[in-house]
């Protein structure tokens, strides 16, 4: 038995990743990248915010003596703060009610940075609150209350190429060489139609990133957007390009401009720790004899959320005493998945809902015919099973064929980058 231990939360399957939203300049990185808050775009150049601290002390004075940097400690809030500084409560109380977008002073956090400015007379004047490195709220005196605004700081951007081979898991292979979790996720997610990151992966696959690296003031502060991938399964080579159109959509194409996303998800669930492997003529315990085995088994935890392969409509959402839970899903005329032993329904799976590619629609469980929690998978081509890893699939939307032209010229250089490969064993061996 394959076991595939992967950490992955598939949160976003319709989508590619919080860096991939849509964005006018491709040559800066998205603000959103490090984080959940999506602040709008601000160029500012504020002087402020080059006084660095060090995590070690917790005040230090900078020159000029009315500005201080104050870094957030354990335990502390923003009136311990406030009453540390020698400010009011009244201040505090008046800075709080300035906004809406003041309330997230409310919600600070150890290791954040606030830059306290004073006038003359010892009255605060400014203030910035650095909730990531990539964005401040400054908050400016106006009369008896505060203007707020919200600053982005734009990140330096450095395309790096970084390649991986997968020794155990895609996820070990990924911190191996220092690549995060959360940029691990958004490189499956990219190839989540074509490969089937529960199942497929095996010992020699490797993939290759040319990715934005992010620094602030020459530190590196996370990665950005994935602009094109490599994926190596199993000796089938895939290959993505991340392309904006004239329009602001973004997408990834194969290098023919065909786009990565298709009909159907090769693994219908969002999984944390699953394991399995695909045969047709495995023992299945209850019976105790060989049956055709005429679909997929996802060993995944009870609870782990399974989703809708394509995009439908609910024909069955019922119980037998074999299937226990189940859900069918037809797919067109000609397409129909079917999804056995759940622990319960999705909160929308009833028959002649229609569902979108990657809404849940229940969650694994062992009901019915089952000798553990998993999620038996089948997809059925013109009413016959197929093995959904294998089966020809309808091709997805091409890019604009007046756009192909410009995705072209946009590829070269990154395929470029792609292809000037090293060995990846080398590699590995180096960043060890
Ligand atoms: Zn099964």
């Amino acid at each position: 038995m394959t076991i595939v231990l992967a950490f992955l939360a598939l949160s976003d399957l319709n989508g590619y990743g919080i860096a991939d939203l849509p964005r006018e300049d491709p040559a800066v990185a998205n603000v959103n990248a490090l984080g959940k808050h999506s602040p709008p775009r601000a160029e500012t150049s504020d002087p402020t915010v080059s006084s660095e601290v060090g995590n070690t002390s917790k005040i230090e004075h900078d020159s000029p003596a009315d500005i201080r940097t104050v870094i957030v400690q354990p335990r502390d809030n923003l009136a311990l703060i406030f009453q540390r500084e020698g400010l009011s409560a009244k201040e505090l109380q008046s800075m709080l009610e300035s906004d809406q977008l003041a309330k997230r002073l409310k919600h600070i956090f150890p290791g954040q940075k606030l830059i306290f400015e004073r006038g003359e007379d010892g009255a605060l004047t400014r203030l910035e609150y650095s909730p990531t490195p990539l964005q401040s709220l400054v908050f400016t005196r106006h009369g008896s209350s505060f203007d707020v605004e919200q600053v982005a700081h734009p990140p330096e951007i450095e395309i790096k190429v970084i390649r991986g081979l997968i020794d155990h898991s895609l996820f070990v292979a990924s911190q191996r060489i220092g690549l995060d979790d959360e940029t691990t996720m958004r490189l499956a997610q990219i190839f989540q139609w074509d490969i089937d990151f529960v199942l497929d992966i095996r010992k020699g696959d490797e993939f290759a990133l040319v990715v934005e690296e992010l620094y602030l003031r020459g530190d590196f502060i996370g990665y950005g957007n994935i602009l094109a991938a490599k994926f190596v399964n199993q000796s089938d080579s895939y290959l993505a390009f991340r392309y904006v159109d004239r329009e602001g959509a973004t997408g990834y194409f194969n290098p023919n401009g065909e786009s990565m996303k298709k009909a159907f998800l090769r693994a219908p669930l969002e999984f944390t720790r699953i394991s399995s492997n695909f045969n047709m003529k495995r023992i299945h315990p209850l019976w105790n004899r060989t049956m055709p085995h005429r679909g997929i088994d996802y060993v995944a935890p009870v609870g782990t959320p399974v989703l809708a392969a394509g995009t439908g409509q609910v024909r069955v959402a019922g119980h037998t005493n074999a299937n226990g839970n189940y859900v069918v899903i037809g797919h067109g005329s000609e397409f129909e998945t079917k999804y056995l032993h759940l622990s319960k329904f999705g909160p929308h799976t009833k028959r002649g809902q229609r569902v979108n590619q990657g809404d849940v629609i229940g969650y694994v469980g062992s009901t019915g015919w089952a000798t553990g929690p998993h999620l038996h998978y089948e997809f059925l081509v013109n009413g016959k099973h197929r093995n959904p890893r294998t089966v020809p699939l309808p091709k997805s939307n091409p890019i604009n064929k007046h756009e192909l032209k410009r995705f072209r010229t946009q590829m070269r250089p990154t395929l470029a980058l792609l292809e000037n490969r090293k060995s990846p064993n080398l590699l590995t061996a180096a960043t060890d």
